[in-house]
């Protein structure tokens, strides 16, 4: 076994985990080992070795943590605004106390290189910090109807038990984005982490724990069953709201899940990000961006620009220059401290990549950089930059989920505009030009939920992060996040 507490756990001050990073699953306040006899193995994708085993939990596990969801629900929708705010707040501050050995446990069982993870943990944190800040801003209406005959009073109710369901590629942030705003809301919660990055996940509830979050308020399971697990959960009437991040294929699953029930589903599926760089744009800048865009997570994330667009003027000089900044990245394991593009999560993210690769290749792609996966152990694949991609190409429409950069050359910013929507998705897009104006102009034409102009990055806790088309439903963080977990009870009053 590749040592867990050597890397989550080294030597000094507070890069020391303060506990054992928790392998069971979490009913309640108590760690179980629950019903099922077998473990599930958790894999360091940088060596390929085996982390540590940990509790898979059943059908009847899954029911054990609504039942405890639903024991805590009535005191915590009834706990004060400001007791929950003061909870989430010290979730924070102890988030970032620990955010060095938690950095540590992200890049270990994900793979992503420690600036990405300590990025991921700051990022991650603030969510508590910015759903405290908004747990005592729930505010209601209050109008006169038109015909006067009437007063309309508008309140935001807690919605109710949550099943929140995560992927590997954020175990942190994906989690707190989800969790803060419930409990600020007033619900109780039931996470299942991805089976790829359980860690994180159960590190984060023991700190929350930690912070004074009261027994079954947030319980967490991981199976190696989930849709058997979660289809039990989702058609337990206790539960009212499903959030979850994840690919389209699954998020179509559980859509229809929760039909049966009529729940409530918060959905943050694929993205398929188009990168346009205008001949107008400042080129230090669009290479500052692509960078950012293409390589934050080594590629794994689903705001990552997965097709460049640059026009004529700017092409040879913005082409040359990311393949030279992406081909100076040190590849290798994620919590190696030079490190700066991690490992992959498995062997299938890999076959996927070269399965994609190798098809523009194919087609006629010319590889200007990478493009060869290496021997040996782990799960690495190498910062690649390919051009002159053929439009049948199918990295044009699916995830690459890698630190692959596909170029097509454009005259015609309609032709350009054209192509970023050829997509049945529309999470994120990126649009580089000096002229504010049109850049304005051609982000509100863009089919996507969220449009970065002149930078690199979206994310932030406190803006409404969501998809439009089939990249989702709903929207995470900032005020709007909160009321994914309300729903609006409309008292009609004559006085
Ligand atoms: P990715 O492609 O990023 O691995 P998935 O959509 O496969 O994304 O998985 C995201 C999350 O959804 C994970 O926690 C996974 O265990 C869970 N999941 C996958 N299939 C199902 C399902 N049928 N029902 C419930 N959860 C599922």
């Amino acid at each position: 076994m590749d040592s867990l507490n050597s890397y989550a756990a080294p030597a000094a001050g507070d890069h020391e985990a303060p506990f054992d990073v928790p392998t069971d699953l979490l009913i309640g306040n108590a760690w179980v080992e629950g019903s099922a006899r077998g473990r599930i193995e958790i894999v360091n994708p940088s060596t390929g070795g085996v982390l540590t085993a940990i509790a898979d939990g059943t059908v009847e596990d899954g029911i054990a943590c609504v039942d405890a969801a639903e024991a805590a629900a009535a005191a915590w929708a009834a706990t004060a605004p400001r007791a929950r705010a003061t909870i989430l707040m010290a979730c924070w501050e102890k988030m970032m106390a620990n955010a060095e050995w938690l950095a540590q446990l992200i890049s270990l069982e994900n793979g992503k290189s420690l600036p990405d993870a300590r990025g991921e943990v700051g990022y991650a944190a603030e969510f508590f910090r910015w759903y405290a800040e908004e747990a005592v801003r729930i505010n209601g209406e209050l109008s006169i109807s038109p015909a006067g005959n009437n007063r309309i009073l508008v309140q935001y109710q807690p919605i109710g038990i949550s099943l929140l369901i995560t992927p590997w590629n954020f175990p942190a942030a994906m989690a707190t984005r989800k969790i803060a705003p419930a409990l600020a809301a007033g619900c109780t919660v039931i996470l299942k982490p991805a089976a790829e990055t359980p860690l994180t996940a159960l590190a984060v509830a023991q700190i929350m724990l930690e912070a004074g979050v009261p027994a079954g308020v947030v319980n967490v399971i991981n199976t190696s069953d989930a849709p058997g697990v979660c289809r039990a959960m989702l058609h337990d009437p206790r539960v009212r709201k499903l959030s979850f991040t994840g690919s389209t294929e699954v998020g179509r699953i559980l859509l229809r899940e929760c039909a049966d029930q009529v729940l409530s589903a918060s959905m943050e599926l694929g993205g398929n990000a188009p990168f346009l760089v205008l001949d107008d744009a400042d080129l230090d800048a669009a290479i500052e961006g692509a960078m950012v865009a293409k390589m934050r997570n080594a590629g794994e994330a689903c705001t990552a620009a997965n097709r460049f667009y640059v026009q004529r003027g700017i092409y040879e000089a913005f082409t040359q220059k990311l393949v030279e900044k992406m081909g100076a990245l040190k590849v290798g394991p994620g919590y190696e401290s030079a490190t700066e593009c991690g490992a992959m999560i498995n062997q299938e993210a890999i076959d996927k990549i070269e399965m994609l690769v190798e098809d523009a290749v194919a087609k006629g792609a010319r590889v200007l950089l990478g493009g060869k996966t290496p021997h040996g152990d782990g799960f690495f694949y190498p910062p690649t930059v390919i051009a002159d991609i053929h439009p049948d190409s199918e990295i044009l429409t699916t995830e690459v989920f890698g630190p692959v950069a596909p170029i097509t050359l454009f005259d015609d910013v309609e032709d350009a505009i054209r192509l970023a929507n050829a997509t049945e998705f529309g999470l994120a897009a990126y649009v580089f030009t000096g002229d504010l104006k049109k850049g304005l102009a051609i982000s509100e034409r863009i089919e996507a939920g969220m449009v970065a102009l002149n930078r690199g990055l979206v994310s932030d806790a406190a803006a409404p992060f969501g998809g439009v088309k089939q990249s989702g439903l709903g929207r995470e963080g900032s005020h709007h996040g909160l009321h994914e977990y309300t729903e609006a009870k409309y008292i009609a009053v004559s006085w």
